[in-house]
């Protein structure tokens, strides 16, 4: 499989406000029920998770990450006697203990007993007995002591793995569903929250994370990290080791190895400033502050992942400048859709990947004309007419919206379809609206109105009518033959 072929699993900073509250444990915006997530253990509809803190000391002898979590919850329902959180069979609990204010205003601390259950072969659940003294609406927290072991999230490489072979390196990949490795959690994309974290490595080893702030403090001797933004358990992404900086933008920095920083420099420089400045134009304000790339070393299993502030990619890329140049920009979008609007289940992850490919097309015929364009389009949907040929129209795997089996990783139902039609049903969309232009106003406003939430298909189409208030009145949804052309499986709702 080409780099290229290969499922460019994505996934990628100016200051904003965030604009209200929905941005805080984000549910599907539209007012439906809750999504539900069998990818996910957890009793995330009882509460609101207002932020968690991560104190990492990574271990690099014994691939171990040694990790002290607070979460912030706030119980929404009565009589809330468990917290239930996404884990793995390769996290180690040492302890859990509960800090709430007692009716009387007095903090009491609490040591809580928990039990791990199987769930899937992606995962556990943990199931906490919280408290008599949780109230509905009232904050209190959760401190965990765990450590990693050898889970699906963390990945350890040996010097000898590494491009300059001189120090050990560590990267976290928590799409779709592996972060329940790396710390207990909320793992589904309905729920988004602000995280910081506190990392202690060893020194000469540089720790970045996806966040919109970072600094080294001396005194503590350890590397601390606040996003201030509400995300995913899937988007908190640590990388750590011999790793060099270069700015090539005014919120743009490449960091890699020593012995690669030169080349991605060289290839880079300048650009990705353009990029950005051509998403803006399009679709709004880049919410994240920084576009930061890190490079990693060839074993980094997929191409790249737009965890946000950091996308992570893959250092053999710097091969192919045709590559490099649109799997940035697909990352990039990404920071639009995907990060700012997430799918609020695995099952449609098509909005994400095919509003950002849509998204990645825009950008690179403003910034390179539609042949360039065209070329690259033709070239992804030849590949998916042939996968359609030979998967058969009503395979479940070549479904826009894919139905989850209990069990079943999402992640292995990723795939062409999840980009390429996505793409088809939102170019559909753009068709409707008749005016490409009119399309980019359209996405703009969405993002405007969804950013920092989570959706569902539901969501998208509704915004669509109401935005094009002549399409509903044509009752676009119901005339035979324009359901996306047998591209998707999702009807517009009348
Ligand atoms: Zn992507």
């Amino acid at each position: 499989m080409s780099d290229f072929q290969r499922p460019t699993l994505c996934c990628c900073r100016k200051v904003l406000s965030i604009p209200n509250n929905k941005s805080e444990n984000s549910m599907p915006a539209m007012g439906q029920s809750p999504p539900v997530d069998i990818a996910s253990a957890s009793n995330f509809h009882s509460f609101t998770l207002r932020h968690f803190h991560l104190s990492l000391q990574l271990n690099f002898r014994d691939k171990e990450m040694t990790g002290r979590q607070v979460l912030e919850l706030c119980s929404t329902k009565p009589d809330t006697q468990t917290l239930v959180l996404d884990t793995h069979q390769s996290l180690l609990i040492h302890s859990i203990d509960c800090k709430v204010h007692s009716a009387s205003g007095d903090q009491v601390c609490t040591s809580l007993t928990y039990r791990v259950d199987p769930f899937t072969d992606y995962g556990s659940s943990l199931t906490i007995s919280l408290p008599a003294a949780i109230r509905p609406q009232h904050t209190f927290q959760i401190i965990i002591r765990y450590k990693t072991t050898d889970g699906p999230a963390i990945w350890w490489l040996d010097s000898e793995l590494t491009c300059g072979n001189s120090k050990p390196f560590v990267f976290t990949q928590g799409h779709s569903v592996c972060n329940r490795s790396f710390f207990p959690c909320f793992d589904t994309p309905a729920v988004k929250c602000t995280y910081s974290a506190t990392v202690r490595v060893p020194e000469g080893v540089q720790v970045l994370m996806s966040a919109t702030r970072s600094a080294y403090s001396a005194h503590e001797k350890a590397f601390q990290f606040h996003m201030e933004y509400p995300v995913p358990a899937y988007l908190v992404a640590l990388v750590a080791g011999d790793l060099t900086p270069a700015d090539i933008g005014p919120r743009s920095r490449i960091w890699a190895e020593p012995c690669l920083l030169n080349a991605a420099v060289s290839k880079l420089s300048g650009l990705v400033e353009r990029w950005l400045t051509v998403a803006e134009s399009l679709f709004g304000p880049y919410v994240w502050g920084r576009y930061d790339i890190v490079f990693l070393p060839p074993s980094f299993p997929i191409v790249a992942m737009e965890n946000p502030c950091l996308t992570f990619i893959i250092s053999s890329i710097l091969e192919s400048s045709e590559f490099l140049v649109i799997d940035v920009i697909h990352e990039i979008a990404h920071g639009w859709f995907g990060n700012a609007v997430t799918n609020a289940t695995w099952e449609e992850m098509w909005l994400s990947e095919g509003l950002a490919t849509y998204a990645q097309r825009r950008i690179t015929t403003e910034a390179y004309g539609s042949a360039f364009t065209c070329l690259e389009t033709v070239f992804r949907l030849d590949a998916l007419h042939r996968q359609m040929r030979l998967l058969g129209d009503n395979n479940p795997v070549s479904k826009l919206q894919v139905k989850f089996e209990p069990g079943v990783n999402p992640s292995s139902l990723m795939n062409l379809f999840t980009y390429e039609k996505g793409y088809c049903f939102v170019s559909y969309l753009s068709q409707l609206c008749g005016d490409t232009k009119r399309f980019d106003s359209f996405l703009r406003a969405y993002i405007e109105k969804f950013k920092f939430t989570s959706v569902v298909a539901h969501d998208l189409l509704e915004f669509f009518l109401g935005f094009f208030p002549e399409l509903k009145e044509r009752c676009v949804a119901n005339r035979e033959g324009e359901e996306g052309a047998g591209a998707s499986s999702v009807c517009l709702p009348a």
